[in-house]
């Protein structure tokens, strides 16, 4: 009798070593003496291989077929039929990748990295130029072994947000570019809100504070999680019962910290309310990435960090109800400030060189740069070493700055150095999504009353019933579609932005 148990069991092994991997990253990105970086990177890679030996191996694929022989009579929309097909789709994506292409990006990333720290302290675009030749040669290889329908970029994106492809992006991208251009000239018009207070001494243990404070009422559990400090902010998940977030806060830059933890309880809210169920299945592993993870893709993980952090924690009605609260703690540093003019400092339109420091009108920018750069990189338009012109002139013409070197320019992102060619549209996706999820939510009046009153409850639940409890049962499109009624359209984006910029002005 074909059975799915050797299917389960061996998913489950798998999820449960890239659980461990995620535990040894964690510890890696908090507490690790960085003299242990070469010994865990060690570590990393033996297990990474043992979870890919898994999903290739001979007896995945007997499983596979035994799963797939016991629900041959259950109908096509069986959960279980789909979870089976999709790690079926995702090992035949593992497959298609030659072992030899795996070894060799492994062994770059860790030399582009090093490469790419020291190049972006030093200037030295040049330094860093050979090794970034070699990884984009890697990953057009990566492309073209994964297969696609129109353009190689869309295999890579694809690896981050299933089904978009660089037409798709295209078309989202002239509809947003259409939309912020005169957004961020009106508010480049207007004066600008005075921002100085928030550069005053906060210190850092009452920014943790409060930070965690709002986090646990958007709905993060700290019994369920932690909040360590690091160098760039992350979430992480153990399993759904031991999800972690991390922060980095600075003494005289108040909203830094703050965001920065709110944007990371998004991704948090959104793996500790996956279905228990789900936990160490298909809906909770990434195959195609070897990544333990409960969201749908990169882009709707990073729509439920936007939600929390621009459509909750920027909002005017946020800083109206919780200001007083900010006040309390730091009295001092903030006497001379209202809430209308700590929402307009925070929310302050300002072109920027770079994209971490970008505030909403002009972050999706730096994304459609480095889209149509990644891009015309993979097909082979643009060489390496026509990069930081390249760069410079969309600088100028989209955001009118000059990149003074390229330490600000063409070398300020990890991402690259990581292979991840590919990953960043899902930011400007994230943006999107959370725009949509927001105003599908706030359709419902419990939600908006409780929004009104600083009640952030029946929002979470919102958000638990209708995206976090799918895990990666449901693709981003059907996720999507099913939550808000509509496919991925930045009408209400633009919307949101529209509303916030005529409040700036006026
Ligand atoms: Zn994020």
């Amino acid at each position: 009798m074909a059975s799915t148990a050797p299917y389960d069991a061996l998913v489950a092994q798998i999820n449960d070593v890239l659980c461990a991997i995620n535990l040894l990253e964690w510890d890696a990105r908090t507490q690790m003496p960085a003299a242990g970086a070469a010994a865990r990177g060690h570590q990393v890679a033996t297990l990474t291989g043992i979870a890919r030996n898994m999903a290739t191996g001979d007896a995945m694929s007997a499983a596979l077929d035994e799963a797939q022989e016991a629900l041959a009579t259950a109908p096509a929309e069986d959960p279980r039929r789909r979870a089976v097909q999709q790690a079926a789709d995702g090992i035949a994506v593992l497959r298609r990748i030659p072992e030899r292409l795996v070894v060799e990006a492994a062994d770059l990333r860790t030399r582009a990295q090093t490469a790419w720290v020291k190049a972006r302290a030093a200037d030295d675009f040049a330094g860093f130029a050979p090794l970034l030749e070699r990884t984009v040669a890697i990953q057009r290889e990566w492309a073209e072994a994964i297969g696609y329908a129109e353009h190689p970029y869309d295999a890579l994106v694809g690896q981050y947000e299933p089904g978009m492809t660089l037409s798709v992006l295209r078309d989202l991208y002239a509809r947003l570019r259409a939309g912020l251009r005169p957004l961020l000239e009106r508010a480049l018009a207007a004066p600008q809100p005075e921002a100085s207070f928030l550069e005053r001494s906060y210190p850092i243990e009452e920014q943790r504070r409060f930070g965690a404070m709002i986090a646990e009422r958007f709905g993060y559990s700290f019994s369920r999680g932690r909040l360590d400090d690091t160098a760039h902010p992350f979430e992480i998940s153990m399993a759904r019962d031991d999800v972690r977030i991390t922060g980095r806060f600075r003494e005289t830059y108040l909203p830094g910290g703050l965001f920065a933890v709110w944007h990371e309880a998004g991704h948090g809210l959104y793996e500790q309310n996956v279905d228990p169920a789900l936990g160490r299945t298909i809906a909770t592993t990434d195959l195609v990435n070897l990544y333990a993870v409960g969201g749908a893709s990169f882009g709707t993980h990073e729509s439920q960090s936007r939600l929390l952090e621009n459509r909750l924690g920027r909002s005017h009605r946020f800083w109206q109800l919780h200001f007083p609260e900010l006040q309390a703690v730091f009295p001092e540093q903030l006497a001379d400030v209202d809430p209308d003019g700590f929402w307009r400092a925070v929310n302050r339109a300002r072109p920027d060189l770079i994209r971490v420091e970008a505030d909403e009108l002009t972050y999706d920018f730096h994304i459609m740069l480095r889209t149509e750069i990644e891009a015309a990189l993979i097909a082979g338009d643009i060489a390496v070493a026509d990069l930081p012109a390249a760069w410079a002139e969309r600088m100028r013409d989209d955001l009118g700055l000059e990149v003074p070197t390229d330490s600000d320019g063409v070398l300020q992102d990890v991402h690259w150095s990581a292979g991840m060619i590919g990953s960043f549209p899902t930011y400007t996706i994230g943006n999107v999504m959370s725009a949509q999820f927001f105003a599908a939510a706030r359709r419902q009046a419990d939600v908006e009353s409780g929004l009104a009153q600083g009640d952030y409850q029946p929002l979470r639940r919102w958000l638990n019933e209708n995206v976090h409890r799918f895990g990666r049962s449901r693709t981003p499109a059907e996720l999507l579609r099913a939550a808000t009624g509509a496919d991925l359209d930045p009408a209400q984006y633009l919307a949101d932005l529209t509303a916030k910029v005529d409040r700036l002005v006026s």
